[in-house]
């Protein structure tokens, strides 16, 4: 059991999600690691305070948080304003679980500061741990694009996965005028899509584009998530993306998006988010809390944890796997 160090944080996991992110981690060249091995996977957690370090304040022990997962410097700039997803400290965030730094598929997680827990209130670690990637995530991309999406406006999600499915709810719950189509090659996904509030569920490939752009009278929607990034992905999102429009890459497929004078549309831009920010953050668990969003979680005991991302390998997990080493 680690020890916490002052102003550190020791956190009893209820639930660890298994992200597609761990898979390419996974799946990743030995050689393209930039961080030693062995550490533990895990960076979408939330639990209960177990032990503060000393000078910690703010929590009391078995408070149930959620945990805010990339961990920057805490003095620059853009950490001062929360988005320490975006740490202008060299090497940072270096988030647990992901870059060499022990992460929250283990009975405790060290946590480095108060600062990354957000109280969950009387919502369940085990069903929120989500929230805090596959929900911050999705959150931050549509969050920047909010502006876009007045009555009359479309929104297309490719890939309703984890992250999508909560994209999905997500638009909903802040643009409620925009008409969502969610864009899968499962057909259980769509219909996960359609029962989170996709007003269409479209099954990739040429008849999804063809559809879009009939929805949208040849114009294009105003934003697409990328939540995929495969060559097939971004060509569909290039293809119904419209002027001025928001092309945001989020998936981790490594493929690339050809860019010149006349593709994507004029003006549209092209972003890649990573992650969200701790404000963010605090704004997904109370569109939780207020029963606005909800994650479709499936629990595994950690002796499971190989299991769980097998099956998210092969497409077998309908929302998110959960690691749950306390049960
Ligand atoms: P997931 O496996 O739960 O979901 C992926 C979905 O994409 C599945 O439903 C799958 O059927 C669908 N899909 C696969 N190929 C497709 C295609 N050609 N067309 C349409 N749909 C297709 O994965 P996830 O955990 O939701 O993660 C999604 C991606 O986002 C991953 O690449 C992950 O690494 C990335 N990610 C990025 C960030 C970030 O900060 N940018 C954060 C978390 C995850
Ligand atoms: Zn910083």
């Amino acid at each position: 059991m680690p020890e916490p160090g002052p102003g550190q944080m020791l956190v009893k996991i209820g639930g660890a999600g298994a992200c597609h992110s761990d898979l390419h981690l996974l799946e990743a060249p030995g050689g393209s690691r930039s961080f030693a091995l062995p550490f533990t996977l895990g960076h979408e957690n939330a639990g209960w305070v177990e032990t503060m370090g000393p000078g910690a304040t703010g929590f009391a022990p078995g408070d149930p948080v959620i945990v805010y997962g990339p961990w920057g410097c805490g003095l620059c700039m853009n950490c001062r304003q929360g988005m320490e997803n975006y740490c202008q400290t060299p090497g940072k965030p270096s988030p647990g679980g992901l870059g060499g730094t022990d992460g929250g598929m283990a009975e405790y997680l060290l946590v480095p500061s108060t600062r990354y827990l957000i109280p969950l209130g009387n919502l369940d670690p085990r069903e929120a741990a989500p929230l805090t990637d596959a929900g911050l995530t999705s959150y931050h991309a549509v969050k920047r694009s909010v502006h876009l999406l007045g009555p009359g406006s479309t929104a297309v999600v490719i890939g309703a996965g984890g992250l999508g499915q909560m994209a999905i709810q997500v638009l909903k719950a802040l643009c409620s005028a925009t008409t969502v189509v969610a864009v899968d090659t499962s057909d259980d996904k769509l219909k996960i899509a359609k029962e989170m509030g996709a007003d269409e569920a479209l099954m990739s490939g040429d008849d999804a584009v063809k559809r879009v752009m009939d929805m949208t009278r040849g114009q294009g929607a105003e934003v697409v998530l990328d939540l995929v990034g495969v060559n097939p992905t971004l060509t569909m999102a290039t293809q119904v993306s419209r002027v001025l429009g928001h092309l945001t890459i989020v998936g981790l497929g490594d493929a690339a998006l050809p860019v010149n004078f006349n593709s994507p549309a004029k003006e549209c831009s092209v972003a890649s988010p990573f992650w969200g920010s701790i404000p963010e953050l605090i704004e997904v668990v109370e569109l939780a809390r207020t029963g606005k969003i909800k994650v479709l979680v499936e629990h595994f005991p950690l002796d499971s944890a190989t299991e769980a991302y097998r099956l998210l390998h092969d497409g077998k997990i309908q929302g998110r796997a959960v690691i749950t080493p306390n049960n």
